[in-house]
């Protein structure tokens, strides 16, 4: 099948995120779903979950399912949920917690029934910053294990990191750890103040240029793919470092919150990412395939031109339009201005301009 391209943004999502329960034995400090110790008891049950995955093959495109949580070890039934899916054709991805559940026979497990790619995370480059961040002792040497046994079993590796104030300085040392580490992609997320998060310094909007640079620099070094998570303007600034026209490039594609991405919950609820919680139908009630079609928000998050603020003006907007979490995160409004971004469009500067003088636009 051809790769997947923007002209699939309208009927196919590139990745579906489930999120198979909120139970964690972990309380990361930037955690997302604000993760309990018990499962919730109205996650989807194993057949809502099933039902759901058959449902996804309802899209032109199936999508990459990506399992998470909480942590999705919380669930027994993690084997028996990734062997259906794959007998429905559909590629899986698992994002566990690095805990104790993760054992040498999970791991074995995991790659006969038939899951494509694991993803860890690493929020530092040594093990106070690390553990700092998931308040356990010991989590960065269990995490660089569980990589280890992944290889040995011969599944696929990708490494997470949240930027936050208190790791954006360990960028290239990060870079440098994870070149020993033999793994596929790196992830880099840049917080949105959701979840627990809420309490985390994100870095400074200029801070974020720095780190784009240093990825950058990263990208032209080390053999794993780069991308950013929540951060679409390191596209704005990759195509300004191609020196050409606004475009995407090498293998990006250019999804968004609810452009090439939807999120379900532990119980059902579909929202435009994970990190966006504006509820737009719920499971098996609705329709993903219909919500990620038609619902007003999912097809106004993939309209460039329905964004307001200074992403609404700029030229970057059909490759970027900034984070939509975070927009809605710090404003309210899922289509105003990325806050991040110290970029200022020359449309906005012009507009502000004639603002600032009462002139009409001509
Ligand atoms: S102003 Fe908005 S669309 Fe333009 S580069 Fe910044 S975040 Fe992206």
């Amino acid at each position: 099948m051809a790769p997947y391209t923007e002209h699939d943004f309208p009927t196919s999502p590139l990745i579906v995120f489930y999120e198979m329960t909120r139970a964690c034995n972990l309380l990361c400090v930037h955690c997302r779903a604000d993760a309990q110790r018990q499962r919730h008891p109205d996650e989807l049950t194993t057949q809502q979950a099933k039902e759901l995955f058959q449902q996804l093959n309802d899209f032109p495109r199936a999508p990459l399912l990506v399992l998470t949580g909480g942590d999705p070890f919380k669930r027994p039934d993690l084997f028996q949920l990734i062997a259906w899916a794959r007998s429905l054709n559909l590629d899986v991805a698992l994002s566990p917690s690095a805990t104790p559940l993760v054992t040498d026979q999970a791991i074995a497990n995991l790659k006969r029934a038939g899951l494509h790619r694991i993803s860890m995370s690493l929020d530092g480059a040594d093990a106070p910053t690390h553990d700092g961040f998931r308040r356990v002792p010991g989590s960065f040497q269990r995490t660089l294990h569980i990589i280890a046994q992944c290889h040995a079993h011969g599944l696929p590796m990708q490494v997470n990191t949240t930027i936050t104030r208190h790791n954006f300085q360990q960028v290239d040392a990060m870079a440098e750890l994870l070149a020993g580490l033999d793994i596929l992609l790196w992830s880099v997320f840049f917080l949105i103040p959701t979840g627990r998060a809420l309490a985390q310094p994100r870095i400074d909007p200029a801070d974020y240029e720095v780190v784009f640079e240093k990825l950058w620099q990263q990208t032209t070094r080390q053999t794993y793919g780069i991308k950013t998570t929540e951060a679409p303007h390191y596209r704005r600034y990759l195509s300004i470092k191609s020196g050409a026209a606004p475009r995407l490039t090498g293998r990006q594609v250019g999804t968004n919150d609810g452009k090439g991405v939807m999120f379900v919950s532990h119980v059902g609820e579909i929202f435009p990412s994970g990190f966006l919680p504006i509820h737009c139908g719920r499971f098996p009630r609705d329709s993903v395939v219909d919500v990620y079609q038609n619902h007003p928000l999912f097809r106004d998050l993939r309209n460039p031109d329905a964004l307001r603020g200074k992403c609404g003006v700029c030229e970057f907007r059909p490759i970027c339009g900034g984070s939509r979490s975070r927009a809605y995160a710090v404003s309210g409004d899922p289509l105003a201005a990325e806050p991040d971004c110290v970029y200022l469009p020359q449309g906005w500067t012009e507009g502000a301009a004639r603002a600032e003088h009462h002139q009409p636009a001509v």
